[in-house]
C-alpha cells in the first residue's frame, strides 16, 4: 500500500494530499502538512460552491484530528478566503472539518458519542480538551444532524385539543 493512502487512511482524511508528516516526541504532537486535491479548492465555507479565491487569509491553521495513541495529532493547511456570491468573503471549505470548526468530523463524532455515553469527566480527560470545547462541539454536530432528519417528516396530522 502507498505511503500516501496509509497517511490518510490513518488521519481519516478524504479529497486531501498529505505534503508531509512531523512527530514531535517532546511536545507529544503529530502534525500532517496537507493540502486539498484540485476539485476541493477555492469552495465557500457555507455553501462549498466553487468562488474566486479572494486572499490568503490568515496563513496556515491546524485542526486538531484523533490521536496517534499519545501524540495529539494536527493537520495543518493554508486557511485561504474565498470571495461567495452568496456569503461574501468568507474561509474555504476544508474536507475534513465542519466551517469554523477547530477538530476534524471524526474528532466531532468522537466527542458527540463519548458524551452521550459517559461522564463529562471521563470526555474531557480522554479527549484532552474543556468541557466548554465539548458543548462547542456537541452544538456543531447536532446542527448538521438536524439538516439530515426532518423533526416532522412522517407526520400527517397534528390535533390541537384548546385554543386559547
Ligand atoms: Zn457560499
Amino acid at each position: 500500500m502507498r505511503s500516501l493512502t496509509i497517511w490518510r487512511t490513518l488521519l481519516g482524511v478524504d479529497k486531501t494530499v498529505v505534503e508531509d508528516v512531523d512527530l514531535d516526541l517532546v511536545a507529544g504532537v503529530f502534525v500532517a502538512s496537507v493540502r486539498l486535491t484540485r476539485s476541493m479548492r477555492n469552495r465557500c465555507g457555507s455553501c462549498q460552491k466553487r468562488c474566486p479565491r479572494y486572499d490568503e487569509g490568515a496563513g496556515r491553521r491546524r485542526w486538531r484530528g484523533l490521536d496517534f495513541g499519545s501524540p495529539r495529532v494536527f493537520l495543518e493547511a493554508a486557511a485561504p478566503r474565498v470571495s461567495c456570491r452568496e456569503h461574501g468573503v468568507i474561509v474555504a471549505a476544508v474536507p475534513w472539518a465542519r466551517h469554523q470548526a477547530g477538530h476534524t468530523h471524526h474528532f466531532d463524532s468522537q466527542v458527540a458519542w463519548l458524551a452521550t455515553q459517559t461522564s463529562k469527566a471521563a470526555v474531557t480527560v480522554l479527549m484532552r480538551i474543556a468541557w466548554r470545547t465539548v458543548g462547542a462541539i456537541i452544538t456543531r454536530v447536532w446542527a448538521d444532524t438536524e439538516k439530515l432528519h426532518d423533526p416532522f417528516a412522517g407526520l400527517t396530522r397534528i390535533g390541537i385539543d384548546e385554543i386559547s
